[in-house]
């Protein structure tokens, strides 16, 4: 079967020892021949120089390198001078996202939706970025309805996106589902899957909790099952996250994009079950 391409997701380190396992993470995943790398951009509390910097490092090691990028609270002014900054370090692919505000901050800023940066890049640089944004095909936690989300995706899109990466998903009917919507509205661009690999339970209970992905009932309560035995975990997620792999990979999918979470056992593990 033909190879289906990937991509890889990073997040900046916060220490020099982080920066260097990266380094060498990197490597490791390099062997499978990425399309592009990312890195997150504000998440957690990253700054932006973190970003940027991990962004230049991929793209001396000769690979192509998108930086995620998001707008809220920013000023037009200072989006302006970062897509400079990207453009000038030879970034052509950027994930444009609208972001999260910790909480108590208001939608203050000259973006408000993802949509608006997507058509603030192209008007500001015209065809120089190929434009990712994020779908979410079990919905946006925040979206005042299914309907609405997919009308906010279809937006995007409009606006100039190329192409799409999801929110991490284990129900694959969902995604199917999304993709068929957005095309009958007119979405002719590539919907990546993001696939999270399963290492640990409660960081992955926790997270999906805050960002609106559903963990099944049957993989949720068979993680808790397994308790402090990281060993099962790791052997139940592998098989678990390569059965979706498999199954999207059949249906055709354009590609796959790991959430890698800076590791890289994991993500070749997926890979070499697949090849
Ligand atoms: P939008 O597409 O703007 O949507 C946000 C909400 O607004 C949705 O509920 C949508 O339904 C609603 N909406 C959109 N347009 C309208 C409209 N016109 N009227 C009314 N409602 C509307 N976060 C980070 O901080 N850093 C990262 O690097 C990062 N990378 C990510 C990568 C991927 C692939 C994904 C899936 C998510 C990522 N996120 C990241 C998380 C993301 O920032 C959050 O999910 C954020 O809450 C929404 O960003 P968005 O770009 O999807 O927003």
């Amino acid at each position: 079967m033909k190879k289906l391409p990937v991509s890889f997701e990073f997040f900046p380190p916060k220490t020099p020892e982080g920066a260097e396992k990266l380094r060498v993470v990197r490597q490791q995943l390099y062997t499978q021949s990425p399309e592009f790398c990312s890195v997150t951009y504000g998440a957690g509390g990253s700054t932006q120089q973190g970003t940027f910097g991990t962004v230049g490092e991929i793209l001396k090691e000769g690979v192509s390198a998108a930086s995620h990028f998001s707008c809220i609270g920013a000023s037009e002014e200072s989006v302006r001078a970062e897509l400079a900054t990207l453009k000038a370090m030879g970034v052509k692919r950027l994930v444009a996202l609208r972001g999260d505000l910790p909480s108590g901050y208001g939608m203050g800023g000259a973006f408000h939706y993802a949509s608006d940066l997507v058509a603030f890049i192209r008007k500001e640089t015209g065809d120089d970025f190929h434009i990712e944004v994020a779908a979410y095909p079990e919905i946006h936690p925040q979206a005042k309805s299914a309907e609405s989300d997919l009308q906010a995706f279809v937006a995007k899109v409009k606006a100039g996106a190329n192409s799409a990466i999801t929110q991490y998903f284990y129900n694959s009917d969902a995604y199917f589902r999304f993709v068929d919507d957005a095309h009958k509205l007119g979405v002719d661009v590539p919907v990546v899957p993001g696939i999270m690999p399963i290492t640990s339970s409660t960081q992955l209970l926790r997270f999906s909790d805050a960002c609106g992905a559903e963990i099944p009932r049957w993989i949720r309560l068979r993680l808790q099952g397994y308790g402090d035995d990281t060993a099962s975990i790791k052997a139940f997620g592998l098989d678990v996250v390569a059965d979706l792999c498999d199954q999207l990979r059949n249906a055709g999918v354009p590609a796959l994009h790991f959430y890698t979470m800076n590791q890289s056992a994991t993500t070749l593990e997926l890979l070499k079950r697949l090849a």
